[in-house]
């Protein structure tokens, strides 16, 4: 049977496909509802994209994405310029944004060190973090020095491996290097939680 759409719809079948968590078989549906909502969906969604496109650009000091360059979190002069959060994807970085709970800076990592798909700490911002922490720490302390770098990767083997090297890297900079804590997710009961959380969580016990 040949392309039963035609080539325009094949080739957006093609592309939603390539989405995570969308296969063939959810991009094809994704494909008929937009063209089933074509005023409502398809052509705000193909004019919201068109506009990310052309005017989202990667953050030259931290990598976040956003339409000005250095982003708005790095140009807010009342975040704290001497915190840095370390993250693997911008994903990461808005979750912590939707707490609301931190108030430094970011650095957005674009990956994890990874032996299995080959990828080295030359594929990550690493050198750009390391002259991040030097920056201000190396003379006399000016107003912009880094204090400490709080590394909130993945609890995952190359999440760990990251973390690991990272802190070495960070070691000569006089900056201090922490880690997320691990543990009971709020609202979290001990029956459902596995054997590596629970782990973490007794070993990052504290005074009640
Ligand atoms: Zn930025």
């Amino acid at each position: 049977m040949a392309a039963a759409a035609g080539p325009e719809i094949e080739r957006l079948i093609a592309l939603l496909a390539k989405l995570p968590g969308l296969g063939p078989r959810s991009a094809r549906r994704a494909a008929l509802q937009l063209l089933k909502k074509r005023e409502q969906l398809l052509i705000p969604l193909a004019a919201a994209m068109d506009e990310t496109a052309r005017k989202v650009v990667s953050c030259s000091v931290c990598a976040a994405p956003d339409t000005r360059d250095p982003c708005s979190i790095c140009s807010d002069p009342h975040r704290d310029n001497g915190l840095i959060c370390v993250v693997e994807e911008a994903g990461a970085l808005w979750a912590m944004e939707r707490s609301g709970a931190f108030r430094g800076k970011y650095h957005v990592m674009g990956g994890l060190l990874s032996a299995l798909d080959g990828v080295g700490p030359e594929d990550l911002r690493v050198a750009e973090l390391v002259g991040r922490a030097r920056a201000g720490n190396q003379g006399s302390g000016d107003g912009g020095a880094v204090r400490e770098v709080v590394l909130a990767l993945p609890a995952t083997v190359d999440g760990q491996t990251t973390a690991h090297y990272l802190a070495e890297r960070l070691a000569g900079t006089g900056v201090e290097v922490t880690s997320l804590a691990r543990g009971v997710p709020v609202g979290g009961d001990l029956d459902w939680l596995d054997d590596g959380t629970i782990v973490q969580a007794l070993r990052a016990r504290r005074p009640a």
